[in-house]
């Protein structure tokens, strides 16, 4: 791959102060002059002999000092009995050795005064408690000798750079040098990551595989590659977070520095937990993951191909300013495919302004279509594909291109694609992929031409690239320092009313009150022990009323028919209080109390959610609400800290934006009230942790601010969930 342009995702900031420190503390690491491979052998089937076998073929730049006490020379080099007895100073160790024998050697390493550690060997934390006894002694000593170690339990780390050209891995494949920096916690994937790279001519800067991440984390590589200005685009294999609070701060700040692209394993695997609220229902591990990533500015990928596909094009592309694409194409069905594929992706479909189509129609034949997505039909020749790349991209109302090619009969796919490259560059300022359906042999001719824009083989992945683009183009337009706002509220009242439960559901009356408190609308109400009560306490409320049974053992109310609304006069509140009681008698239920509300007339159903993950706290939902929450799941997630930004993508993120809009001449909801209340609900997710659960389904989304309002709650409390230590 070539150098990059600078028009690229990466900002030249000044050198933040973590980062230094961790390019310092892990130089030994990634750029040593001497290397030690402790447990080195001679049998080609081992480890041992794959170490030393990679540092040789890919030609490390220092020295390389076998150790091995029954050898005299291994891989045409003199051997070493211990650490020890090498004569040179030892940068890093390479540590190959039985797993009863690491710590002695650690030791003998740290005296010889090596500086960094790569241990591969297998064997402790992820094998047992004894293992991870001893895995905790050494990481232990190597921590109070102030050297980093990679590992244990991992497959080593690459350099590519051309001055150090480090491969500490028993990988069979190669990398290659390139622009991103790729950090793997499964050894085993990353042999795969190395062979995919390989497979897509896609180059690395340095590669870590984690292991059991003793020591060194990959936070540490985040801030590790934060200033390097080699690595463009950071990708990362991940298993687990180990601290999801110290990842969001270094991702957040890393992030808008260079992009941060994440395959996080366990997206199945994961399903939703059992449970009694809308929103835990909904809410599983996953989604809490997805929300917290792109809160983060963390780009996802299902695969690593896919993830793959989006670094390649992160690192040749600029960012987009919008998301609005272009589409060029020598095919009229690929072009549709592309049309849904970006639309379903909540992409725009880039409307052209005369003066483009004036231009297009200036060189096209008479058959192309000078729309979008622009056909100019199979006789198109690469000089037709650069002018209309070219001229698209001058299109003010064009952020993004995708440019389509079905190989016809007479042009080489590779002229196009150069021609398309040519178009490009002379905006330069608007992300161009190419879809080329082409054979195999093109795809090998391209292989790591980082000069020509990213290829794929179909509209959908070019697609979902460009999508993710635009994502974390708007992400970065964010504003950066932006903090959660602070309502003034009593949470002092708030405490008590929770504490009186303390484990299990709040009485309704009491779950309405900490929505008061907190400052969410609520519709006037009247909570009443008796039928009786609550005809007399409807006499200061405004008709028409609404007639709910609160009954504990009841989850929907209206599934027993426990809600009538829409009374209008007294009479018809009192039979519609009889008719709940008889309803509930009959389904086995005994009502335990009444609630008389005013009846709220304008809106759309909406929720709001809050739910708890034991490793990432407090996580929000807001979404369509209503009986059919469970069903059409058009909810969004965020996790806390929530911004004024994140509240409002939240709100406005839903798919079903549109209705609250207002479709067909209805006026639009009052979005700014909506994101209010999901910071109200934030702040007391985050200040009262005992909250575990709590739906506010449906409020009513109206036009009017002072008309919206919730009209139901619940809230499930209990013992502080445990949030995992720093
Ligand atoms: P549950 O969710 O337990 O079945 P709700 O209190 O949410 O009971 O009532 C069910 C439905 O009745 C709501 O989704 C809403 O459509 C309607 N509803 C309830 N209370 C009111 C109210 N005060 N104003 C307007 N509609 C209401
Ligand atoms: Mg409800």
């Amino acid at each position: 791959m070539t150098v990059s342009p600078p028009t690229g995702p990466t900002d030249s900031t000044a050198p933040a102060e973590p980062a230094e420190r961790a390019r310092k503390s892990l130089a030994p690491v990634f750029e040593p002059r001497t290397v030690a491979v402790i447990g080195a052998s001679r049998n080609r089937d081992s480890i041992g002999f794959s170490l030393l076998h990679n540092l040789v073929v890919q030609e490390f730049a220092g020295a390389i000092f076998p150790v091995n006490p029954r050898a005299e020379s291994i891989h045409s080099l003199k051997a070493y009995p211990s650490v020890a007895a090498i004569p040179d100073p030892v940068d890093l160790g390479l540590v190959a050795v039985p797993r009863d024998a690491v710590l002695g050697v650690v030791d003998e390493c740290l005296k010889k005064g090596v500086r960094g550690l790569v241990v591969i060997t297998a064997g402790f934390g992820e094998t047992g408690a004894e293992g991870a006894r001893l895995e905790a002694a050494i990481r232990d000593r190597v921590r109070a000798a102030g050297v980093r170690m990679i590992g244990p339990n991992c497959m080593g780390v690459i350099n590519t750079d051309p001055e150090v050209r480090l491969n500490a891995t028993f990988a069979p494949t190669p990398a290659r040098p390139g622009s991103i920096g790729f950090v793997s916690q499964s050894g085993a994937l990353g042999v795969a990551i190395l062979n995919v790279a390989s497979d897509l001519g896609v180059g690395l800067t340095q590669f870590a595989s984690m292991g059991n991440k003793a020591d060194v984390s990959g936070n540490d590589l985040l801030e590790y590659w934060e200033d390097d200005p080699a690595t463009r685009v950071i990708a990362m294999y991940l298993e687990s977070f180990g601290n999801p609070r110290r990842f969001t701060e270094i991702a957040k700040r890393v992030g808008r520095k260079k992009p941060i692209l994440v395959v996080k394993s366990g997206r199945t695997t994961e399903g939703a937990r059992a449970a009694s609220s809308h929103t835990g229902a909904i809410a599983g591990a996953d989604v809490t993951v997805s929300a917290f990533l792109e809160q983060c500015g963390v780009l996802r990928a299902n695969t690593i191909e896919e993830l793959f596909d989006l670094a390649v094009a992160l690192d040749r592309c600029p960012l987009p300013r919008g998301h609005r694409v272009a589409i060029v194409t020598n095919a009229g069905g690929p072009g549709i495919m592309a049309t849904d594929a970006c639309v379903n992706l909540g992409l725009e479909i880039a409307g052209l302004s005369e003066e483009t189509r004036e231009a297009l129609r200036g060189f096209l034949p008479a058959e192309a279509s000078v729309g979008n997505p622009v056909d100019m039909i199979a006789s198109a020749s690469p000089e037709d594909y650069e002018r209309a790349v070219a001229t698209v991209l001058a299109d003010p109302g064009v952020d993004l291109a995708m440019v389509i090619n079905v190989t016809p009969l007479v042009s080489n796919p590779i002229d196009v694609l150069e021609a398309a490259a040519r178009g490009a560059r002379a905006n330069g300022e608007c992300p161009v992929l190419a879809v080329m359906m082409a054979t195999d042999e093109f795809y090998e001719a391209i292989k790591g031409r980082g000069d020509l824009p990213p290829v794929y083989r179909f509209p959908e992945p070019a697609a979902r690239v460009l999508a993710q683009l635009a994502r974390y183009g708007a992400w970065r337009r964010r504003p950066a320092e932006e903090e959660p706002p602070v309502f003034p509220v009593d949470d002092a009242a708030v405490a008590a009313i929770l504490e009186r439960t303390g484990d299990g559901y709040l009485p309704p009356a009491d779950a309405f009150r900490v929505l008061e408190l907190y400052g969410v609308p609520v519709t006037a109400w009247r909570f009443a022990e008796s039928r009786e009560e609550a005809l007399a306490a409807a006499v200061g409320l405004a008709f028409p009323l609404v007639a709910k049974a609160h009954a504990p053992d009841v989850v929907h109310k209206s599934d027993v028919g426990a809600v009538e609304v829409g009374l209008e006069d007294l009479a018809a509140l009192e039979r519609a209080l009889a008719a709940i009681e008889e309803r509930l008698e009959r389904a086995g239920h005994r009502p335990a109390g009444w609630l008389v509300q005013e009846m709220a007339r304008e809106g759309h159903e909406v929720i709001f959610g809050i739910s708890t993950d034991p490793r990432f706290g407090p996580l929000l939902m807001f979404g369509l609400g209503g009986r059919y929450v469970e069903v059409f799941r058009d909810v969004r997630f965020g996790v806390t800290p929530l911004t004024p930004t994140e509240a409002e993508e939240m709100v406005r993120g839903i798919r079903g934006v549109k209705l609250l809009e207002g479709v067909r001449g209805e006026p639009a909801a009052d979005f700014a009230v909506l994101a209010e209340v999901l910071l109200r609900l934030a702040q007391l997710s985050v200040r009262h942790p005992s909250i575990r659960e709590l739906d506010v389904n449906p409020f009513l989304a109206a036009p009017d601010r002072s008309d919206a309002r919730a009209v139901d709650v619940r809230i499930r409390v209990g013992s502080e969930p445990e949030l995992p230590g720093p």
